[in-house]
């Protein structure tokens, strides 16, 4: 049998992009027995009824309702996206004459270093012409994984710039651009896209497509303690809250696995964790069985966020970059992380209910802060907290290299997020306030 964290190799080679993520959990939800939903239509819920969403092709809730009337919403995040470089209208650049080279940008935060010499490829969705006449404005998505090595990013040699090794500084629209093939190859980009996706050249009308990096997961180490693969922030907490949420049973409340899109740039779009996507899963799943507006209030209170984004483990050659206590690594179970000012969601509160879940679970648990003079990143816990307000604590596993293509975190980590993921969906959460 595979082991947990070779599931989560497999799951993060299914899932190149956002889209081809939803899509891998999508087939998971429908073979476990999941009805899909669809915004454009009504909704009629049974209790006791397995149920997912998807936004945008690229963000996707799913959700289990008790048998009774339930009580609150028991709810883990993490983001379906992770650094790239998007391929841009009007994709070929040729370059003096004797390569094509591919137009791309910058999405998100990404280190670049790691993007060169190694093979990568292409992947993302198509929009086709699906209209019947001339004002039936309709088309269908498509996803498309050219699923072989496509293109490369060279590095110039260092016989070229001998101050390479000196700290570099790279131009997104100069340095970054990957080659497509040599001067024959003019043209046959989107042949290729085409081919690969089943379709007419001439009926793609638009196109989402990104670079990924095609090096395959490994695990290594002494003892086999680490993995490194590309997307590990923040498919790991998107694979392992979603292996707690289908092994787990609440009788008393809903159950949420919820994945967004865009956490790289900022969440504002209208599938990221700035807009109302949670917010009108949750009021429809309200309405649908027949509750009132202050029945959706109440269970609000009732409810529980963990907002799971991966943390920074301790790196050893920069122990300097570290705060001086709490500095976790990998391999010693679930990272709870704190900002005082509110970039993290913890507060004593959801920290005390993250901790009794640890403790319940039989799983480690360690703390992460920035040093105090360093600013830090932030997540969705705090965004998806201004559409939906709900006591929240934010998680992640730890890892090194975030945001490299190619990152890497503990092997044992995976079982703990799961064992995690499947105490919390389980629990019954309280909280009394004494003043
Ligand atoms: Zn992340």
């Amino acid at each position: 049998m595979m082991d947990s964290v070779q599931k989560l190799a497999l799951f993060i080679e299914e899932s190149p992009t956002a889209f081809h993520a939803v899509k891998t959990l999508r087939d998971r939800l429908l073979s476990e027995g999941f009805e899909e939903l669809f915004e454009n239509t009504k909704w009629n819920l049974k209790k006791g009824g397995k149920y997912f969403v998807i936004r945008n092709g690229s963000s996707i809730i799913s959700f289990k309702l008790p048998k009774a009337k339930y009580k609150g919403f028991y709810i883990i995040a993490s983001h379906s996206d992770s650094p790239s470089f998007k391929i841009k209208e009007n994709p070929e650049i040729e370059a003096c004459g004797a390569y094509i080279t591919l137009n791309v940008e910058k999405y998100g935060g990404m280190l670049c270093a790691p993007w060169f010499d190694r093979p990568l490829s292409v992947a993302g969705r198509l929009n086709i012409r699906a209209g019947k006449g001339k004002n039936d404005i309709c088309s269908e998505m498509r996803l498309v994984n050219v699923d072989r090595d496509l293109v490369m990013i060279p590095s110039l040699a260092i016989h070229m710039n001998r101050e390479a090794n000196d700290g570099m500084k790279y131009n997104a629209q100069k340095d970054l651009l990957p080659i497509f093939g040599d001067e024959t190859s003019s043209g046959k980009f989107m042949d290729i896209i085409a081919e690969e996706a089943g379709v007419q050249k001439e009926d793609i009308i638009s196109h989402d497509l990104f670079l990924y990096n095609r090096v395959k997961p490994t695990i290594w180490g002494a003892d086999n303690e680490y993995i490194s693969a590309s997307r590990l922030d923040d498919l790991e907490c998107c694979y392992g809250s979603f292996e707690g949420f289908l092994k787990a049973e609440n009788k008393k409340n809903v159950t949420m696995h919820v994945v967004f899109d865009n956490e790289e740039v900022g969440s504002t779009t209208k599938q990221g964790a700035a807009s109302t996507f949670l917010k009108d899963t949750l009021v429809r799943i309200n309405e649908s069985v027949g509750n009132s507006n202050e029945d959706y209030l109440i269970s609000l209170s009732e409810s529980f966020m963990v907002s799971a984004d991966n943390a920074h483990a301790i790196h050893p050659n920069y122990t300097d970059k570290a705060d001086p206590v709490n500095r976790p690594a990998m391999n010693r179970g679930i990272v709870i992380k704190y900002n005082a000012n509110q970039k993290y969601t913890t507060d004593s509160v959801s920290a005390a209910v993250c901790k009794m879940v640890c403790e319940s679970a039989d799983v480690p648990y360690q703390v992460f802060t920035n040093r105090s003079d360093i600013a830090g990143g932030s997540t969705l816990g705090n965004i998806s907290g201004t559409q939906v307000a709900l006591n929240t604590v934010d998680i992640g596993m730890a890892q090194l290299a975030m945001h490299s293509p190619y990152e890497t975190a503990g092997t044992k980590d995976v079982e703990y997020l799961i064992g995690f993921s499947e105490a919390f969906y389980s629990s019954v959460i309280g909280t009394n306030m004494i003043l």
